[in-house]
């Protein structure tokens, strides 16, 4: 059957795409090869497979499918992250509701629906990138086959008494109106204005004027001989007049304002530690949904910016307020809606962080590239908290815990009650002191501790499977190592005291086209969908492979999109010439076979080693160099002749060529699993997919061989060139080729010529014979002027043997002029054997063509 000429990739993208079974990507529980299991990201439901996650899912594939042909027994699993603010948003919008209008389970039913619809839409995507997911082990972290774990983990740590519960001050968004992690916290540089106050009988310097009603304290250094005399004295705090104590810290800094600064609970994470050294007071002037509060006075009910312009001018009039300086100050803002946080103390559940274990354990892990653990190290050195875990929403993992009605203790679920929502059941059992009331737990878990224990589900952890942690892989972007990469560590360490993972490989960011982040706003956003229906996915995922190194960001760029497609009709080009040639039957191979399959040998050797490296854009490159370089424009190009011709240099090629579309499509098939599936059914019965990784074959890599093909390749070029420079075609024949080389067999030279070759050894025995002397006009023009034009007709008739001495004498107008080799040029011819011959040179051979 003869292919078509253009690779439709759109209908062979499909055609395979409805053939593949799910069942191929399985996992084995029960196989006796090595396991390869990919800790996967959970991707958030948006509806949207977005092009970062694309990237991710390209490298994810391309080790999930190499490792698979190695040998080994893979599970490449999907998950789904559905909890989070983000859904609850987007359900008030398209409902028109805030989540207070419905009940708490019309609310999560809400969310629960549009996450379920989204996903559908994100499978779709997925297959058609052509990712070799194993669908028998999804997840989806809002089932309570998974919220279960997520519970059963918050139980096992509680009764350890590593999630214990405080009253603590946390990081607090006003709009969101929940407690958040400081990994939710974004800092960012804001200008805000330094107030000068006349406090009592000091100057203070603050840039938060509206805590004022939470001032608990006044801090001096206590080398600051300017305030010594005040230490451990009282003074009165402005406008609301309560006293506070005047103390010495070091952390002060006297050059900053005035060097006295105020304490309050809470302006920033400064106070917090000042708070708990000093054992200070907590006055509370902000509420949970960022106003004022009945301490605030008159300034009660105010929003914290409305409060600050209004104390700042009433302290103006006052003469309290005296100076006012810009600043430049680095402000924490909530991660999803950017509105400045707040510190507020208020009664949350919290996770230990263990700094050495994190850090320990994180050193058992290999990174890939190595130098992204520093940021794991340094984020570990500046948690100062523990990790608050609750958040005050709803469509999250419910906490499974109540409050007894009548004495208030804490009643934390066991474990075999699980899963369970405690604001929907009752504990089975009553309180210690009797009672049967309770109030369950209306907060809910930090998303984070759903993701967190991916590692361990994927693994069989909490199953009737066998418990197969640590993970092979964890793959991840970089921007998530504070988060997920670090909460995973913590709980795999905690729960099970072992590493979650062998190596985490840390993907980059895409950026637009013009090198921006991409957003929608910047008008450089580009979804996964896009490119595929333009140019396949077997092109957008040559993107991912050749975009960039793992770890560095990548551009995205349409451009090496259609040069994807560009190669992939090459490579269809190649194999639709090849296919009616090849044969799977061995033959005796000619040197040009060998030089091919010794560059073939050492493509699979460098293709191996970089896989096993993680360099997907190296192994990639190299391939497309081999199939566009080697094969398609030398190899074909030599071998041409044999396959048309006949006898046993046609059956070589035919087998070299077999043997070389198979490697390739298995080479290919981690990046190009339809492209290489089509190739490899022309070939064969079973699916590329589920055949093994080409070997080296080592006794065919040699170099002795590899510089053979070589000089044939090279010399049959220098013949091409020969032919194009005389104006002549390429098929034209040239009459009597003699080549004075070691080679052993012409056979394709002869071929590409369409020319006779005779091969000798030894150097040709030529004679140098001037033709013919060349007037240089430049000088002769200046030495002979109105002359010259003779004297350079003179030169061109005359025998060129007079002028063996170097100089030459004629005979111009009856006079005698003797010309120097500066007048002129002697043009020579090599003959061989009595004949005039052209020369090639090429490498160590010489190339005779016997002129017309
Ligand atoms: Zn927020
Ligand atoms: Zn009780």
């Amino acid at each position: 059957m003869e292919l078509p000429k253009e690779y439709d990739y759109n209908a062979i993208e499909e055609k395979w795409l409805n053939t593949w079974q799910d069942s191929m990507f399985y996992f084995d529980w029960n196989s006796k090869k090595p396991q390869f299991i990919i800790d996967t990201p959970p991707p958030y439901p948006t509806g949207n497979f977005h092009i970062g996650n694309a990237l991710n899912w390209c490298y994810i594939d391309f080790v999930a499918r190499y490792k698979r042909m190695r040998g080994f027994n893979v599970m490449f699993p999907e998950g789904w992250d559905c909890h989070g603010l983000p859904t609850e948003v987007k359900v008030e919008e398209l409902n028109g509701i805030t989540k207070s209008q419905v009940s708490r389970e019309e609310f999560r039913q809400m969310c629960v629906d549009l996450t379920t619809k989204n996903i559908e839409r994100m499978r779709k995507s997925l297959r058609r990138l052509g990712f070799s997911i194993d669908w028998s082990n999804e997840y989806i972290t809002m089932d309570p086959s998974y919220f279960g774990k997520t519970q059963a983990s918050f139980v096992k740590m509680y009764e350890r008494g590593n999630i214990y519960q405080q009253n603590h001050p946390v990081n607090w968004c006003p709009r969101c109106e929940t407690a958040i992690a400081f990994a939710e916290v974004e800092y960012d540089a804001r200008d805000t204005v330094l107030n000068f106050l006349n406090f009592d009988k000091l100057q203070i310097a603050t840039t938060r004027p509206e805590l004022l009603a939470a001032c608990v304290a006044v801090a001096v250094n206590p080398d600051d001989e300017r305030y010594s005399k005040y230490v451990n004295t009282e003074v009165k705090v402005p406008v609301f007049g309560h006293a506070v104590k005047v103390i010495a810290d070091k952390s002060v800094d006297p050059t900053f304002g005035t060097g006295v600064v105020m304490i309050c609970t809470f302006g920033d994470k400064q106070d917090v530690r000042w708070w708990v050294e000093h054992k200070l007071p907590l006055r509370k002037a902000i509420d949970k949904t960022g106003k004022m509060t009945g301490i605030a006075g008159k300034y009660a009910g105010m929003s914290t910016d409305e409060c600050k312009k209004a104390i700042i001018e009433d302290m103006k009039t006052a003469g309290i307020l005296y100076k006012q300086e810009k600043l430049d100050q680095n402000v924490g803002a909530c991660w999803r809606c950017k509105t400045p946080i707040e510190i507020l103390s208020e009664r949350q559940w919290f996770v230990k962080i263990v700094a050495e274990d994190i850090l320990k354990t994180a050193n058992e892990v290999t990174w890939v590239p190595d130098y992204m653990k520093v940021r794991l190290e340094n984020w570990t050195g500046t948690m100062e908290w523990d990790w608050c875990i609750s958040r005050q929403r709803i469509f999250a993992t419910p906490i499974p815990a109540w409050y007894c009605a009548e004495c208030g203790k804490t009643k934390v679920a066991k474990e075999e009650w699980l899963p369970l929502d405690p604001t929907q059941k009752a504990p089975p059992e009553a309180c210690e002191c009797g009672s049967t009331k309770f109030r369950g737990e209306e907060d809910v878990l930090d998303t984070w501790m759903d993701s967190s224990i991916s590692a361990l589900h994927v693994s069989g952890w909490l199953s009737d499977k066998p418990l197969l942690l640590p993970a092979q892989l964890r793959p991840q972007g970089y921007d998530i190592i504070r988060t997920w990469a670090f909460y995973t560590i913590l709980r795999s360490k905690s729960l099970l005291d072992k590493k979650p993972w062998d190596t985490i490989l840390l993907n980059g960011m895409v950026l637009g086209e013009d090198g921006h982040k991409m957003s929608k706003s910047r008008n450089n956003f580009i979804v996964p969908e896009e490119v595929v229906k333009k140019n396949g996915a077997d092109a957008f995922r040559q993107w991912a492979a050749i975009g960039g190194t793992t770890g560095s960001d990548i551009i995205f760029s349409w451009k090496d999109v259609v040069a994807g497609s560009r190669f992939l009709q090459k490579l269809w080009s190649i194999v639709r010439f090849s296919m009616p040639h090849i044969s799977d039957k061995p033959a005796s191979f000619t040197p040009v076979d060998l030089w091919l399959l010794s560059k073939l040998n050492r493509l699979v050797k460098e293709c191996t080693e970089k896989m096993d490296d993680y360099q997907f854009d190296e192994t990639f490159k190299a391939i497309r160099g081999f199939a566009w370089d080697i094969l398609a424009d030398n190899y074909i190009e030599l071998a041409k002749s044999r396959l048309y011709g006949d006898g046993e240099g046609k059956r070589a090629a035919q087998y070299t060529l077999y043997v070389t579309i198979d490697t390739l499509s298995r080479l290919l098939a981690p990046f190009l699993p339809y492209f290489s599936e089509e190739v490899y059914s022309h070939l064969k019965k079973e699916s590329v997919h589920q055949v093994l990784w080409p070997q080296v074959d080592e006794s065919l890599i040699d170099a002795d061989a590899e510089a053979t093909g070589e000089l044939i390749k090279d010399i049959t070029a220098a013949i091409r060139r020969y032919k194009s420079e005389h104006g002549m075609a390429l098929n034209s024949e040239l009459k009597g080729i003699e080549i004075y080389s070691s080679l052993t067999d012409a056979s394709d030279i002869a071929g590409a010529a369409n020319s006779e070759v005779k091969l000798k050894t030894g150097t040709p025995d030529f004679e140098t014979v001037p033709t013919v002397l060349k007037p240089n006009m430049k000088v002769l023009g200046k030495m002979y002027r109105s002359r010259a034009k003779p004297i350079a007709e003179a030169l061109l008739n005359a025998d060129p043997k007079l002028a063996a001495s170097g100089s030459i004498e004629l005979t111009i107008d009856n006079e005698k002029i003797t010309l120097d080799n500066s007048s002129f040029t002697v043009e020579k011819e090599r003959h061989l054997k009595g004949k005039a011959v052209d020369v090639l040179e090429v490498g160590s051979a010489v190339i005779v063509i016997t002129r017309k």
